[in-house]
């Protein structure tokens, strides 16, 4: 990014192009003014426990403090403000969220002689913490439509939508009544059936995968153990013990089918309980969503508005509308959005 995110540039882009309707009809008309709102200004400083009369005045106060970073938060059964925060007030509801950022694929473990950290992250491409390119990107694209998947198919959510976080990664709102009043510990429930894995070292194997979570499991085939093989090279499968020959065949079969599952899967890989243990626990390490825990658990958390400018990058954290081909580079900018 070679231009510089000016508080003039943000001023007359919150002024003249924020889609206030949009961003209106996605988080609802209701209670908005119960609705807490939080925001990055001046001097890189973070304030929250802000709420407005109306759409005005939230545009307003986003022109006249060129507002670096904007956040979204909880419904509350009063307006939040500096006299009466969050925490005093009564929490009425907020949308499910998941955060998915391209970093949490890096691991670093202190490593070489000098010192130095040694990367054990699972991003071969070479990218590191904010770079991404279409490879890697391929994991946040298979974490997103894996979990967009679970939650309509085994939860029966329609509603769930995802937004760009203007840096490197998504987010999935999920904006049903249900969920939306759910607890922490609800929502800590649907994690736990979402990443079965509660394994730091990400060593479990989908052959692991309790029965109550069958649904999940043929999807971990179709999706995750899909992606893994068609991006593998007949050495690497090698290295599993796979012969060469049964190897290639096996790529070019998954390469070749638009459907693939777990019959097929067990069709396709050898009959040998140590082989197939170690491959499905590398499918699982490799290419298993990372979800943010955190961000979905915290009531009260703030996420980025829809629609706003990301504050270092200057891109837009517009509404995906195809998970598979949606490209950060091709986000448009708030440079773009003025020209
Ligand atoms: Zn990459």
């Amino acid at each position: 990014m070679n231009d510089k995110l000016t508080p003039e540039t943000i001023s007359e882009y919150y002024e003249k192009k924020f889609p206030m309707k949009k961003f209106m009809s996605f988080i609802g008309l209701s209670e908005f003014k119960n609705r807490e709102f939080g925001f990055v200004v001046g001097n890189n400083r973070f304030i929250r426990n802000l709420s407005f009369q109306n759409t005005d005045h939230l545009r307003e106060f986003m022109v006249e403090n060129s507002v670096k970073d904007a956040y979204v938060g909880a419904v509350f059964d009063q307006p939040p403000s500096r006299e009466n925060p969050i925490q005093k007030i009564k929490w009425k509801f907020r949308e499910l969220i998941f955060d998915l950022d391209i970093d949490e694929y890096d691991a670093y473990v202190d490593g070489g002689e000098k010192g130095e950290k040694q990367y054990v992250g699972v991003r071969s491409c070479g990218c590191r913490d904010d770079e991404y390119c279409d490879e890697c990107w391929s994991l946040i694209q298979d974490a997103a439509i894996f979990i967009d998947q679970t939650m309509k198919e085994d939860f029966g959510y329609k509603n769930i939508t995802w937004i760009f976080s203007g840096r490197r990664g998504v987010h999935g709102w999920v904006r049903e009544k249900e969920p939306i009043e759910f607890d922490r510990n609800q929502r800590r429930a649907i994690l736990d059936y979402l990443t079965f894995i509660h394994d730091p070292t990400r060593t479990q194997s989908i052959e692991d995968i309790p029965s109550e979570a069958k649904p999940l499991r043929n999807r971990i085939y179709s999706l995750i153990a899909k992606s893994y093989l068609v991006r593998s090279t007949a050495k690497e499968l090698n290295e599993f013990g796979i012969s060469l020959n049964k190897a290639r065949e096996i790529i070019k079969e998954v390469k070749a089918r638009e459907e693939f599952d777990h019959n097929r899967y067990n069709i396709l890989i050898p009959d040998n309980k140590q082989v197939r243990k170690k491959l499905s626990s590398e499918i699982i390490r490799k290419r298993y969503p990372r979800i943010d825990r955190k961000v979905t658990m915290d009531t009260n958390r703030v996420s980025r508005m829809p629609y706003s400018v990301h504050g270092k990058t200057g891109q837009i954290a517009i509404i995906i509308k195809d998970l598979r081909k949606f490209y950060p580079v091709s986000t448009p900018t708030i440079w773009d959005s003025l020209k």
